[in-house]
């Protein structure tokens, strides 16, 4: 691999990409002191809004490595384009979970680079297969390029395993019940890069449809313990930055918004515990003032009532979040008056 030339290449990739989507942070060098400061950050594309997501590519010894492959396979063959520019091949592609904005655009990425193997894990091949929450036909009928079948992994494996994919080490981890049923993330520990798929985004609206912000809470706390020596953190959504600051803006979203929501489930709020639509516009106004003008994560207009809906019907129940010093919040989970 000629090094030179690749960052040349990657860099102009980059900018060029940068310049003719109109996105703004597009620069993955967002944070200084790499260990290895004179190897080039991985390669990004973000796919246009509503609903952007990355894929990114990975300098290798032997090629270039994929992470997740976007929503459609339109924003897939524009992601292609700029990947060719680097006049590298592709080896192999790492899915990160199995959510229709990660998975949509692998066939294009398959046919463009036959050779690479597409890697998921075995809980997330299964995720794709058995599709139990039916996201892949709410994505088509959200987005008709959404394609109408999907392309699946030849390669899985068991999360925790460690991979050598084209002369490159990479360790990973699973989680399960957070952002997604289940997700893996790849780290390489030799630059201390963390592909995260979604379980940190970057000054995005994420989605919290799944119900499940206890258990992501408590997923951040394991995914820091678990690479304490992650620098750089590339999320599904975002762009890349401190492993460190990510998880806890993460973290801090995600409090917030259960704190936002909260009050609208007590039982002496007006109509009890079920959310009104003047408690929606309320929690809806209250973080916008917080977040103002994140992106969200989908292409789906109601994505911030979805999302109040879900942690509103997750906070009722509260079982699960017993005994969690992870998402015990300031005013108390399982209070009398909750
Ligand atoms: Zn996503």
């Amino acid at each position: 691999m000629k090094n030179r030339r690749l960052r040349r290449l990657l860099g102009v990739a980059s900018a060029a990409l940068c310049a003719s989507t109109s996105m703004v942070g597009c620069s993955n060098n967002e944070t200084s002191g790499t260990p290895h400061a004179e190897a080039p950050g991985p390669g990004r594309f973000a796919s246009p809004h509503p609903g952007s997501v990355n894929t990114y590519w990975i300098e290798a010894p032997e090629g270039l490595v994929l992470v997740d492959t976007l929503r459609t396979p339109e924003d897939a063959d524009r992601a292609v384009a700029a990947i060719r520019k680097t006049g590298e091949p592709v080896v192999a592609i790492l899915l990160t979970h199995s959510h229709p904005d990660h998975v949509g655009g692998a066939r294009s990425f398959h046919e463009a680079f036959p050779r690479a193997s597409l890697y998921a894990s075995e809980a997330t091949d299964e995720a794709m297969r058995e599709d139990k929450r039916n996201f892949y036909p709410l994505a088509r009928s959200a987005n008709p390029r959404f394609p109408a079948r999907l392309t699946y992994a030849d390669r899985t494996f068991e999360d925790g395993a460690a991979l050598r994919v084209g002369g490159l080490r990479f360790e990973t981890a699973g989680f399960t019940a957070g952002e997604s049923d289940t997700a893996t993330v790849y780290y390489r520990p030799d630059t201390g890069d963390l592909f995260s798929g979604d379980l940190a985004g970057r000054k995005v609206m994420p989605a919290l449809i799944e119900g499940n912000s206890c258990g992501w809470l408590r997923i951040l706390d394991r995914l820091g313990r678990r690479f304490p020596k992650a620098r750089t953190m590339y999320p599904g959504h975002g762009a890349p930055g401190p492993a460190r600051t990510l998880i806890d803006d993460q973290r801090g979203y995600l409090q917030r918004f259960r704190d936002m929501v909260r009050p609208a489930t007590a039982r002496r709020s007006p109509e009890g515990r079920s959310v009104t639509p003047g408690e929606q516009k309320r929690i809806t106004a209250e973080l916008e003032r917080a977040y103002p003008g994140r992106p969200p994560v989908a292409d789906l207009p109601t994505l911030v009532q979805e999302n109040i809906k879900a942690v509103a019907r997750e906070l009722r129940t509260g079982a699960a979040t017993k005994g969690s010093a992870a998402c015990a919040d300031q005013a108390g989970e399982g209070t009398p008056d909750n």
